[in-house]
């Protein structure tokens, strides 16, 4: 070659052609269940953030580089990554931040546990924890008093944090030294009226506090929260989040549909969206009273911030209550409550007002609705906004919950295009006392009626409500096709199952349709988001039994591996 710069342009020329030909990660040995189509291979390849070809390994062999990422499946499920359609990411992160010791089986573990929690929390932040039982563990500790541990070691691991751990009964806490000294317990403290300082020989508080001595804690906890700065309150948020990310990216959920966030709130997660710092894609429906919403949700609209992390584009609001708590609106009273039909709990006028905002502003409306009424309720108000808007075309406006439908109504979700977005596990973990609250005619026509609304030609999505419910979309997926809690209960008007093909479609196709994001994840084709989870179960083809010991072996977002078992 004479002349050198001919042949850097060739060389460079060269190098540009093979990385564009370069995959980023190749997926083999997978059995591939794509949602909406169906492939013969056994692979996929991914470029960058984005599925790019999927075939046989013999065709994907080409495209691997050094650089290239190879993850063997061993033969197992491949499906798009669960999107939950219905869960508070706030809630879910706000309810790991607490220790949970209900499976703690000797202090010392539960002394690890803490040790642990310490190194990723601020001085001076308080430390919380339930559910320990010193019957339960496998020794007992040494010294003790009534099987009680001291405080000691627990303190030295956390000298800078206050640390209270509620007994599982909730009748006991124990504390730690700091937690001891805020509150300013001291050898001469008095036992108050009603609870017991448990003492040793010397009459040092050993750390556990019996019944209203637990006050002495409570009430300095109310004060320190109330004390927060901004910055430890973000502090908290953020521990929240990422708690809530690690949970969902474990559970093989890469997208979030988050049931009401405040503005404060939208405007963290857009910032952190931005900086490519959020693990679980978000879409966030805004919560807050009608007047807020008419001066700024306008405002708030987002669309794919972060490389496709964060959106922003409807609102929520309630119409009703819970059916457990009689709060569910209803045509006819509750079987068990005469006379009783429920609480209507946002003012409709309100309800109307919001419609209009978004039909305006071409925001969804997603409205919590549980009783007959409250979804009667719902449709008319969405039918009416419809109605004044027939320009619009492409509504995809939702019902959360959807859980009891007149009979009459079932059909309306299809003829409106309303969205039914209902929890399949609520169905199962409320079936006890659905028949007492309804009675057998009601809960056999409309409760939970998943089945009847798609042969109508619904669109039915998939969520747990989290953290009402576990964010795990197995135990949810089992609920969906059995309609039982678990293998050993009854199952609930089963005739309303969902097929296997169903289900995984409501929980990945139906999710993004749900909210305008088809087109981009819920199936594996090339173009869309290589979003993926590998599940050691064939959600298609094992058994019911099998459905339940269904392990996440890895979870991938937007191309890179997030969680790996
Ligand atoms: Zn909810």
């Amino acid at each position: 070659m004479k002349n050198p710069i001919i042949f850097l342009l060739l060389v460079l020329g060269f190098m540009s052609c093979t990385q564009k030909e370069r995959a980023t990660m190749i997926i083999k040995n997978a059995n591939i269940y794509a949602v909406d189509t169906t492939y013969t291979g056994d692979a996929i390849a991914i470029k960058g953030d984005k599925i790019w070809k999927i075939g046989t390994w013999a065709e994907m062999e080409p495209y691997i580089h050094a650089s290239t990422e190879i993850i063997d499946a061993q033969g197992n499920f491949v499906m798009p990554g669960f999107i939950e359609g219905h869960g508070h990411y706030n809630g879910l992160g706000n309810s790991l931040i607490n220790l949970n010791f209900l499976k703690a089986s000797s202090w010392e573990s539960i002394v690890d546990a803490v040790a642990d929690k310490v190194k990723q929390t601020p001085p001076g932040v308080w430390i919380m924890g339930r559910g320990w039982h010193q019957e339960k563990w496998d020794s007992i500790p040494s010294p003790n008093v009534y099987k009680y541990p001291f405080h000691n070691t627990l303190s030295e691991i956390s000298p800078d944090n206050p640390v209270v751990l509620y007994h599982a009964s909730g009748h006991a806490l124990f504390a730690n030294q700091k937690a001891m000294e805020v509150a300013g317990i001291n050898k001469e403290t008095p036992n108050p009226v009603g609870g017991e300082i448990v003492r040793d020989q010397n009459g040092n508080a050993i750390g556990v506090f019996e019944e209203r001595a637990m006050d002495l804690f409570a009430r300095k906890y109310e004060d320190y929260l109330a004390s927060l700065d901004k910055e430890a309150l973000d502090s908290i948020w953020h521990v929240a989040l990422r708690l809530a990310e690690e949970e969902c990216l474990r559970k093989g959920v890469t997208s979030f549909q988050d049931a009401g966030s405040t503005f404060e709130d939208l405007d963290k997660y857009e910032r952190l969206a931005k900086e490519h710092k959020l693990r679980v894609r978000l879409w966030a429906m805004i919560r807050r009273p009608v007047d807020e919403l008419e001066q700024k949700a306008s405002k708030y609209k987002r669309k794919n911030i972060g490389n496709d992390f964060y959106t922003c584009n409807a609102i929520k609001s309630d119409i009703d209550g819970a059916l457990g708590s009689y709060g569910a609106w209803l045509l006819e009273p509750y079987q068990d409550k005469a006379g009783f039909k429920g609480q209507n709990t946002t003012d409709i006028e309100d309800l109307k007002r919001i419609a209009t905002l978004c039909a305006d502003n071409d925001l969804q409306f997603c409205v919590h609705a549980i009783g007959d009424r409250g979804n009667r309720m719902v449709l008319d108000i969405y039918e009416v906004a419809m109605q004044n808007h027939p320009d619009k075309k492409d509504w995809r406006w939702r019902i959360e919950h959807a859980q009891h439908l007149h009979p009459d109504d079932i059909k309306r979700f299809a003829q409106l295009g309303v969205i039914a977005s209902m929890q399949a596990i609520h169905c199962t973990s409320d079936a006890p006392f659905v028949v007492q609250r309804l009675g057998q005619q009601r809960a056999k026509e409309g409760a939970y009626v998943w089945r009847s609304l798609l042969d109508q030609g619904a669109v039915v999505t998939n969520g747990t409500d989290t953290p009402i419910e576990d964010v795990d979309p197995i135990h949810n997926f089992y609920a969906s096709v059995t309609r039982k809690y678990n293998r050993d209960t009854p199952a609930f008007y089963p005739e309303q199952v969902m097929t296997r093909e169903e289900a995984i479609y409501a929980y990945t196709m139906a999710n993004a349709y749900a909210v305008f994001e088809e087109h981009m994840k819920g199936s594996l084709r090339s173009g869309k988001l290589a979003d993926i989870v590998i599940l050691t179960k064939d959600l298609i083809h094992c058994t019911d039994d099998d459905i339940l010991d269904t392990e996440v072996a890895y979870t991938i977002v937007g191309g890179k591996v997030a969680y790996k078992k």
